[in-house]
């Protein structure tokens, strides 16, 4: 569908349709905002059919001298502008003069002896100024009808990139739950399961095994993807035009892509056929990728689920602005947390990150009394000694956290490394059994800590 309003509307971060209503006193602001948008509204188009207007009008003689006196064009742009306007709003007819509010003249007013293109400049200024200001309060609007039509403006840029939706999962939250992967990480931990959710663009897997050379994706991408002397293809993931070309191409699946663009209102229509579904404890699970790096699509989303009840719980790293975390208490039943590692060093160079960000959002959503259970990934070569976990175990404890759930490493993502034309540092790493994880276990529940071993 293509996109309805101008290219930056984007940057505006239009909400979509919200039925939340928060408060007596925003509702005030709001209606305030909205008569003033309404009176300026007034105001410029009045000023803009003057403009139009005027010269057929006017019955003046001698059009080459100004008679909007003084002459404006001796004044401020902001008299200039005033004068001018109020020229356009209070003159009747050719030659009427007035007296000029605040300024001790009066004025005598021909409309096509108005400086015109200074009070077209300062109408456009005014003009957009004002849409900015207009949008700014559809964008905070609590009452529907003007959410409603910031909507019908922006159904296409507010969507998300989304690379999977898993239902009926018994995974990463209590009870049966929709799980919602988006696409774009700010970390690249070297063992990540999901690599395909890293990219926040498109990303394109080729499987080899199933490829049978029917040539459908050279036919759409031929400068990218040539055909392999011995099997199948090559593929050069910098020179593809476009990857939408290449989604379901493939009559053999041999190339899949992921990404696929879902408004509020898409995920919305999913997540609704799971409800019947989500009993007493179930919901929604946002997963990635990071949620928290998306913006306001996943406040939105959140928003949403929270005026149907729906219970939510994200999986995040926390490594994203505390803006965006912000933004989002309130709306989320439980964050699921990755603690990955407390030393800066080892955390950056496995994971392109800073710890020091991750744990000072979680001493900060801690403090706000918000649910949160840790996750551990138990790594080997990264974090898997008794030494670095016990430091990890020490810093949860320091907060008012009292779960941990202990993740084994596994090599269940091996193979989509090998899809994305990827190297996996971690080959030859063996997958972490159960028992190797007890001592953190103990460790932890003698600080008083719940555990769990898995998602
Ligand atoms: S934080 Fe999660 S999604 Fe992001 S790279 Fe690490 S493991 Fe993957």
């Amino acid at each position: 569908m293509p996109a309805l309003g101008p290219w930056w509307f984007k940057y505006l971060h239009i909400r979509n349709i919200t039925t939340e209503y928060t408060g007596k006193a925003q509702r005030h602001t709001e209606a305030l905002g909205i008569l003033y948008s309404l009176a300026v509204t007034l105001l410029l188009v009045t000023g803009y059919w003057l403009l139009v207007t005027g010269n057929k009008s006017c019955h003046a003689k001698d059009h080459k001298k100004y008679v909007l006196h003084p002459n404006p064009l001796n004044h401020n742009p902001l008299d200039q502008f005033s004068l001018s306007l109020y020229c356009f709003i209070a003159s009747s007819g050719a030659g009427s003069r007035f007296q000029v509010p605040g300024k001790n003249f009066h004025a005598e007013c021909h409309k096509e002896c108005l400086p015109v293109p200074s009070v077209i400049i300062h109408l456009f200024i005014l003009s957009f100024t004002h849409l900015l200001i207009l949008m700014y309060i559809i964008n905070e609007s609590k009452f529907v009808f003007v959410r409603r039509f910031s909507y019908l403006c922006s159904k296409e840029y507010f969507s998300s990139m989304i690379f999977n939706i898993q239902r009926f999962s018994t995974h990463d939250g209590k009870g049966i739950r929709t799980i919602i992967f988006y696409k774009g990480c700010p970390l690249h931990c070297l063992w990540c399961s999901n690599p395909e959710g890293i990219s926040f663009g498109y990303s394109i897997l080729y499987d080899i095994r199933n490829c049978k050379g029917f040539g459908e994706c050279i036919k759409v991408e031929s400068r990218a993807i040539t055909r392999n002397n011995n099997h199948g293809i090559l593929i050069d993931r910098h020179l593809i035009n476009n990857p939408e070309n290449l989604k379901d191409i493939c009559p053999a699946k041999a190339i899949t892509v992921a990404g696929e663009h879902k408004s509020v209102n898409d995920l919305l229509k999913e997540i609704e056929k799971d409800v019947p579904f989500y009993g007493k404890d179930g919901g929604v699970t946002l997963s990635g990728g990071e949620p928290l790096a998306q913006g306001k699509e996943v406040t939105s989303l959140l928003r949403e689920l929270k005026s149907r009840n729906i219970n939510v719980n994200i999986e995040t790293s926390l490594h994203v602005t505390w803006d965006n975390i912000l933004d989002n208490i309130g709306l989320i039943n439980t964050y699921l947390t990755d603690l990955k590692h407390t030393d800066l060093d080892k955390f950056r160079t496995y994971t392109g990150g800073d710890a020091a960000l991750v744990m000072d959002n979680l001493i900060k959503l801690a403090a706000t009394g918000a649910h949160i259970i840790i996750r551990i990934p138990v790594i080997p070569g990264f974090n898997h000694t008794e030494k670095e976990m016990q430091e990890m175990i020490e810093f949860v404890s320091s907060l008012p956290v009292r779960e941990i759930h202990f993740l084994p490493y596994h090599t269940l993502g091996m193979e989509k490394y090998n899809m994305l034309g990827l190297q996996y540092r971690f080959g030859s790493v063996k997958p972490v059994r159960d028992p190797e994880i007890e001592p953190y276990v103990q460790y932890a529940q003698s600080k008083g800590i719940e555990t769990k071993i898995g998602g």
